[in-house]
């Protein structure tokens, strides 16, 4: 039963493992569960892989359930997102799609119960007054003068709630626990609303909604989860999530009894990882949209070239644990980089043109060099490089003069083309400005794959035959924020907000094997990785920096 796959072990897998020896379960069940009310984010990925591989590795099941009690904020656009991204993580739930709209019915008729025992009470004090009557943490709060309607009334009202017949904030139906607790979330917590707006998956049907701290415990317990993995901040919610099961015991019939247990939300740092947080940078036009290149969304991430396989393996480094801290981004950007340097192709991007014309090279040649897909992989293959006698390099990558450090082309100086021959620099062109328009090189014939005797080629640059070369559109990106913690900058998050995230480079030139069919991402030699961009097509190709080959700092 509890055969496991190298993850290595967390304080979660050790209750599962104490809870397996002493018999507790034989199956163990997991939920992830989502809010429809914006696109996952990073945090969630750590959320999703600790469910699906507990499930996976127990040999149990995880389910997919939206929690989506408050359908103010929620809609299938989210819902849509939420599924496509947890597939592609490789989250695969067990079982249906599951809403907690599924159990509207049932977690009715538990409110029944609970109004029936004595539990549970309509109240008709109004927002205010119920804030009021709560108190706060040092003073304790107040009956509501509602608090003991007989059971009969409360049965009546809560039938009137749901037919319509009061408007949102005239009446809620509270458990009945302790307005003196210590805990305000047992101060008698409200179980159902009053809301006049329709629903994504039930449509008309529902006027009354019920809250996450009374949906939660009885979704977990109609769908048999026996371990119920959330953050920290619900700690202080887990006596009311006791308190709703144990309260149904010998009222209501579930296939299990689950246990909640938190462990701490992943907080990056130059990130802000709320989907309330991320909205507003969307609905501001900060970023273009939720799966912009520079959001930590899953979609931004996946646009941007990240691999599942990448954030996975971030989410192992990071671990479980029950105390809060704040991860470093390079850890995340470092394991996609290493994902990237072990699976991606090479290929040559020229980000900066200038001209380099071959006064050697037989006129009209073309000549079509075989370089390694992958230097360490040589199962990758090769691919087909077209030569010819006017090429592209980066600007970078000439100087008229420069010491030895300088390991690129300069005048009167020798070079390798990455894959090809030896160069060497005679003369150049400028423009009015001084920008260095074109270099005259001739190349050596002898020097394919070899330094013959004597050379001593400074260093390899990379380059693209300019007959061949395809244009390209280059975005680069940068951190979308300056601070550490955005959130604590001046001005907010928003004054945070790196105005340079974004560098748009057109006319870029990119070998023909980068935009061949199933293309998808690179390294772009000596540049750093990229991946086409959800806009890019054979003939106008964009491309994304996902990670510099390097940590820039
Ligand atoms: P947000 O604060 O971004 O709105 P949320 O907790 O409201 O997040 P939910 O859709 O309710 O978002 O979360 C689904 C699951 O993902 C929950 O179990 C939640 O605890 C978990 N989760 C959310 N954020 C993080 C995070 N930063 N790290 C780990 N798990 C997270
Ligand atoms: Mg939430």
């Amino acid at each position: 039963m509890t055969e496991r796959v190298d993850t290595p072990t967390n304080f979660i897998r050790q209750i599962i493992d104490k809870d397996i020896a002493e018999g507790k379960h034989t199956k163990i069940i997991t939920r992830f569960p989502p809010e429809p009310n914006g696109y996952l984010h990073v945090g969630h990925a750590k959320s999703i892989c600790l469910n699906f591989n507990i499930a996976r590795d127990y040999q149990g099941d995880c389910h997919l359930r939206f929690d989506d009690t408050n359908p103010s904020n929620e809609s299938l656009e989210y819902v849509e997102s939420i599924k496509d991204n947890v597939r592609w993580l490789g989250g695969e739930w067990d079982g249906p799609v599951r809403y907690a709209s599924d159990y509207f019915d049932e977690l009715y008729e538990c409110a029944v119960k609970l109004i029936n025992a004595g539990l549970a009470y309509v109240d008709n004090q109004s927002p205010e007054e119920i804030a009021e009557y709560r108190g706060n943490f040092t003073t304790p709060g107040r009956n509501s003068p509602y608090r003991e309607r007989p059971v009969a009334e409360n049965l009546q009202l809560f039938e009137d709630m749901r037919a319509g017949k009061f408007e949102p904030g005239k009446a809620v139906l509270r458990a009945k626990i302790d307005m003196a607790s210590p805990n305000m979330n047992l101060r008698d917590p409200i179980l159902y609303r009053v809301l006049n707006v329709p629903h994504h998956q039930t449509g008309d049907k529902w006027c009354i909604y019920p809250m996450y701290d009374f949906t939660h415990p009885i979704s977990d317990a109609i769908e048999g989860i026996t371990h119920s993995l959330c953050t920290l901040e619900f700690e202080a919610h887990r006596p009311l999530y006791d308190w709703v099961l144990d309260s149904l015991e010998g009222l209501h019939e579930f296939p299990s009894r689950p246990r909640q247990y938190e462990f701490a939300r992943l907080n990056l740092n130059y990130t802000v990882t709320s989907k309330r947080r991320l909205k507003q940078l969307v609905d501001e036009g900060i970023v273009e949209s939720w799966d912009d290149p520079r959001m930590p969304t899953i979609s931004g991430m996946r646009r941007r070239g990240y691999t599942p396989e990448a954030i996975q393996n971030f989410c192992q480094m990071i671990g479980v644990a029950r105390a809060d801290s704040v991860v470093d981004v390079s850890m995340l950007e470092s394991a996609v980089r290493d994902d990237l340097n072990k699976n991606a192709p090479r290929a040559m991007c020229v980000l900066n043109p200038i001209k380099v014309v071959i006064t050697n090279w037989p006129e009209g040649k073309t000549e079509i060099l075989t370089i390694a897909v992958h230097p360490q992989n040589e199962s990758m293959g090769e691919r087909e490089v077209p030569m010819s006698g006017e090429l592209w390099i980066d600007r970078d990558d000439f100087r008229e003069e420069a010491n030895k450090k300088y390991k690129r082309l300069v005048l009167g100086g020798a070079v390798r083309l990455r894959g090809g021959y030896v160069i060497t620099a005679n003369e150049f062109e400028q423009d009015a400005e001084g920008n260095v328009t074109t270099v005259y090189c001739t190349y050596d014939e002898n020097t394919l794959g070899v330094n013959p005797e004597g050379y001593k080629p400074r260093g390899v640059i990379h380059w693209v035959s300019a007959k061949h070369a395809v244009d390209a559109e280059v975005r680069l990106y940068e951190r979308l924020f300056l601070e550490a913690s955005p959130d604590r900058a001046e001005g907010g998050m928003l004054g945070s907000v790196n105005p340079e995230s974004l560098k748009v480079l057109s006319g870029c030139k990119v070998e023909p094997s980068a935009v061949a069919e199933g293309a998808e991402r690179f390294q772009f030699e000596r540049e750093g990785y990229f991946c086409h961009d959800t806009t890019s097509t054979p003939e106008a190709p964009v491309f994304n920096l996902t990670v510099s080959l390097r940590e820039s700092f």
